[in-house]
């Protein structure tokens, strides 16, 4: 194979502007940091990229209160017309400074910036621009509330987010919350606060009324005292199945709705007759895209058996060609893993794959000697009581699985606790329709992997979670008497 020399592509982090510390956004103001803070750092050189502030119990009183003020007096007395306005003048100022918002996402979080440049923020925007459209056309969303009424919002939502998509799972919450009248106090992951931070100024510079959207940034615990804030209506949560677990718990009894985005462990099914050159491709991607970090990875490649040993060698041909290293370098596709806690998590679960007996490749190349790193990785001869068969791995390790017919397929994807996301590769639509129909899973693709867009529902079944987001259904999800 001829191995391609590429010369180094880096893009400019001077593009970027770093204070030295943060304090919370609360009420449209950063509120000055006081008490306990900490560092922020860049996965791929272990470098901190700023202090930032713990934010204790007070802290989030703080914001939930400014939230509810923001909601009573300014955010529920506005047309949904004006309310529209502020989320495209946020969706503009997102677009402008995209290529700032992208370097700031891959230094915080370790990923390479063709994907926080060509995914993460562009889809971002995308969520402000379809929900701004919503905005003033929620009568047509859903059925009308009593009395044919214009459905109303829930008050003041609290998000919690995770470190694998921050601004775009920022926007996932904000946006819809915005559009159905709602005002937000935001978490962001303790790893990635950073286009959190950035997000709070473009909401100055949008001159959003104060309150309307607040960021306090910390860790668990701060995320746990805004669950169990009584003046919280609603807890939209993207994280692990855990966690979500001890949300679900905490709001039991309580007038606090709840939607859950949780983890997932997902079966990319290929037939012996798919387009396999595709296929490659839908299984690298669906894998090793963002390090593996991603909720509905392709985590469990289902082969059809008498084609298995053909797509192994494809795969690992393929394979051998992605660039891992520097996550600002244009040329890099698999950058950094986001901790030093997700790659010890990563590498034992590669060791306990090994340990139960399945087959462990990776493709050998070399890493970087500072920063977070793990190899894009395979393991063939897995069968479905091994651990990496059953446990999220949220890194570059793929499992590989074979099957002989459509209903042992079926068994097998659903042999899971989860139930996110799937792909079928074939070539024939009645078997690609037939076997959707049969997958426990909220999202399953059809000859592609990972396609997202604002306007279609994303969301989970069984330890999955509840609730989607996207779409209509997930716009109702944020208004009075829907989808919760
Ligand atoms: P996580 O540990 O559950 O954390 C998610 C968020 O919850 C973080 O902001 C976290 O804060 C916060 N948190 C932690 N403990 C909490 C508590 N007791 N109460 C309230 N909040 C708490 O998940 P993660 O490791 O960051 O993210 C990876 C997980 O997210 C994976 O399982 C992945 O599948 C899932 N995910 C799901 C979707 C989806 O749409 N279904 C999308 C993306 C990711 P700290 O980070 O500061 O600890
Ligand atoms: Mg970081």
């Amino acid at each position: 194979m001829t191995v391609i020399e590429y010369a180094p592509a880096p893009e400019s982090r001077a593009l970027v502007r770093l204070e030295a510390s943060y304090g919370l956004f609360v009420g449209g103001e950063f509120v000055a940091a006081s008490g306990p803070s900490f560092a922020t750092i860049n996965p791929a050189t272990e470098e901190v990229l700023a202090q930032v502030s713990e934010a204790s119990a007070a802290g989030v009183d703080a914001a939930v209160k400014a939230a509810r003020t923001a909601y009573t007096r300014v955010w529920s007395k506005l047309s949904g017309t004006d309310r529209g306005k502020y989320l495209f003048r946020i969706a503009r100022l997102l677009q402008e400074r995209a290529r700032e918002f992208a370097v700031l996402e891959t230094l915080d979080n370790g990923k390479p910036i063709t994907q926080s440049r060509d995914v993460d923020i562009p889809l971002a925007a995308a969520h402000f621009f379809y929900h701004a459209g919503w905005a003033d056309k929620l009568a047509y969303a859903v059925p009308p509330g009593p009395g044919g009424s214009t459905p109303a919002p829930l008050g003041v939502v609290g998000g919690i987010i995770p470190w694998n998509f921050p601004l775009l799972m920022l926007a996932w919450k904000v946006a819809p919350a915005l559009a159905a009248g709602n005002t937000i106090v935001l978490k962001p992951a303790e790893t990635t606060p950073l286009t959190a931070l950035l997000f709070a100024q473009v909401c100055q510079e949008a001159e959003l009324p104060p309150g309307v959207v607040n960021i306090v940034t910390g860790a668990g615990a701060t995320g746990a005292a805004l669950v169990a804030h009584p003046g919280v209506d609603k807890i939209a949560f993207t994280g692990s199945t855990a966690v979500g677990k001890q949300i679900a718990r905490a709001l039991a009894g309580t007038r606090t709705s709840a939607t859950l985005e949780l983890g997932g462990k997902g079966a990319n099914i290929v037939f012996d007759d798919a387009p396999l050159d595709e296929a490659i491709e839908g299984i690298v991607g669906g894998i090793f895209f963002n390090q593996g970090h991603v909720c509905c990875a392709g985590s469990r490649l289902l082969v059809q058996e008498s084609i298995a040993d053909e797509v192994e060698r494809r795969l690992k041909r393929r394979l051998a060609t992605l660039r891992v290293g520097d996550p600002l370098d244009k040329n890099t596709d698999v950058g950094a893993i986001n901790s030093r806690t997700q790659l010890d998590t990563i590498a034992g679960l590669a060791h306990v794959g090994e340990a139960e007996g399945a087959h462990r490749w990776d493709t050998g190349c070399a890493l970087p000697e500072q920063g977070f790193w793990f190899r894009p990785t395979v393991f063939t001869g897995v069968t479905q009581t091994h651990r990496i068969a059953q446990e999220e791995i949220f890194g570059p390790v793929l499992s590989v699985l074979t099957f002989r017919t459509p209903a042992e397929a079926v068994a097998k994807a659903n042999n899971t606790p989860y139930g996110l996301a799937a792909g079928i590769w074939t070539e024939k639509g009645s078997r690609l329709l037939w076997l959707a129909d049969q997958l426990k899973a909220g999202v399953v693709w059809g000859n592609t992997y990972n396609q997202f867009d604002p306007t279609s529902p994303f969301g989970g079944v069984k330890e999955s979670g509840y609730g989607r987001e996207g779409g209509r259904h997930g716009l109702a999800a944020y208004l009075q008497g829907e989808g919760h």
